[in-house]
């Protein structure tokens, strides 16, 4: 059985930072990621000023020309609100952190080579196409029990502790605490859909613009569209059982329509549903980190969290490991205060749900 300090189940932004936290004090980590890489995910893509910083503070480089789509650069200026009563209204994204102002030029990223870069970045040993499936924790250790696409049988590897950085419908909190949860709940659950299209005219849009709809006659939250590079990204949301692409074919009608956008050949879709979950760290040597610990700033700015919420969770275990002091939970509870609190905010300022 392969033995690591940790294994980290899942690849994206807060697998990989946690990962950097602890290659980064001489500790062997394993990802492992269900998904062959690089892979997609349902995200806009849009590196907000705070994200841009945490890159720079725990990677120390920025990231590569081939992670930005050809159009990098959209302005905080340049997103804006419409409806069909008031026209354009300007929409801000961001909650200030802290009293903090972030940069309010946005970049435009492709998130399967941006999260690939990062794991690339992150110092850790990886394996693709391959699920966590179970786990048992004892005192001293933890067992993982994994599904490899290429075999029948599942492997297994042995850690000192586990950190599920599993996304939104995160297996290893779902093991973990199934009933306990802690904290109010955000919400209910919701889904959400993306589809690319060739861009063959904005039509009256702004060229380099992000135009975000609330209209709760075609979904219950977010409707937008932008650019990334040849292609226009439209996506609409709405709460679990509502028919999204019903609700894609109408806002296409109405980009049509009222915009004289012109749309050429589809692309790809991307989908995925989206518990609102209280905040959850985990317990013993069982860890959970990013979007699988509820650390989403809304409106959706969840790449800066889940990096956040990631690397406090790596300096805890690494620390734990080091001097066998304050078991890594307490730790990692303490060291997610401020980020605990700015989601609060968010969650007090948040626009969208109807
Ligand atoms: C429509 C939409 C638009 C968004 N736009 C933005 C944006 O523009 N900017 C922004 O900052 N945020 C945005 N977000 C939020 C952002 O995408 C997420 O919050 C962020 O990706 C969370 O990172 P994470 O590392 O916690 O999880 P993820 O990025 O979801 O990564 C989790 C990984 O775990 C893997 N995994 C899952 N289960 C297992 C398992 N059992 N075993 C092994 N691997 C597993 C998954 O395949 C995945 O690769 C958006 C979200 C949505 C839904």
């Amino acid at each position: 059985m392969q033995e690591y300090d940790v294994v980290i189940a899942g690849s994206g932004p807060a697998g990989s930072t946690c990962a950097k936290a602890l290659t980064d004090e001489g500790f062997s980590v394993l990802i492992l990621e269900k998904e062959a890489l690089p892979r997609y995910k349902n995200c806009s893509g849009v590196l907000f000023g705070q994200t841009q910083e945490l890159i720079k503070s725990y990677f120390g480089v920025d990231a590569p020309a081939e992670v930005y789509c050809s159009n990098k650069y959209i302005e905080a200026d340049d997103i804006r609100e419409w409806d069909p009563i008031h026209g354009y209204v300007p929409y801000s994204w961001e909650t200030d952190k802290d009293g903090r102002k972030f940069s309010r030029t946005y970049q435009n990223i492709w998130r399967n080579t941006f999260d690939k870069w990062l794991l690339d970045q992150s110092g850790a040993k990886y394996i693709d196409s391959a699920r966590v499936k179970a786990f048992d924790a004892s005192d001293s250790s933890v067992n993982v029990h994994v599904q490899m696409a290429q075999s029948k049988e599942p492997a297994v590897f042995k850690c000192k502790y586990l950190v599920g950085a599993d996304g939104n419908a995160s297996t290893v909190r779902r093991l973990l605490q199934s009933a306990q949860t802690t904290g109010p709940a955000q919400g209910g659950k919701m889904a959400s859909f993306q589809s690319y299209y060739k861009l063959v005219s904005l039509g009256s849009l702004q060229k380099d613009s992000w135009t975000v709809f609330l209209m709760p006659d075609i979904g219950d939250f977010i409707l937008c569209v932008h650019q990334k590079g040849d292609y226009l990204v439209l996506h609409v949301g709405g709460k679990d059982g509502r028919n999204l692409r019903d609700s894609m074919e109408k806002f296409k009608e109405l980009l049509s329509r009222q915009f004289g956008v012109c749309l050429g050949e589809h692309w790809r879709d991307e989908g995925c549903k989206l518990d609102l979950l209280p905040v959850f760290l985990g317990e013993g040597r069982v860890l959970v980190t990013g979007e699988a610990a509820g650390f989403i700033y809304l409106n959706c700015e969840g790449i800066s969290a889940a990096m956040d919420s990631g690397y406090r969770c790596g300096k805890a275990i690494a620390q734990t490991l080091k001097s066998g002091g304050k078991p890594a939970i307490d730790l990692y509870e303490e060291g997610c205060q401020d980020i605990r609190a700015h989601l609060e905010k968010c969650i007090s300022q948040m626009r969208f749900f109807a």
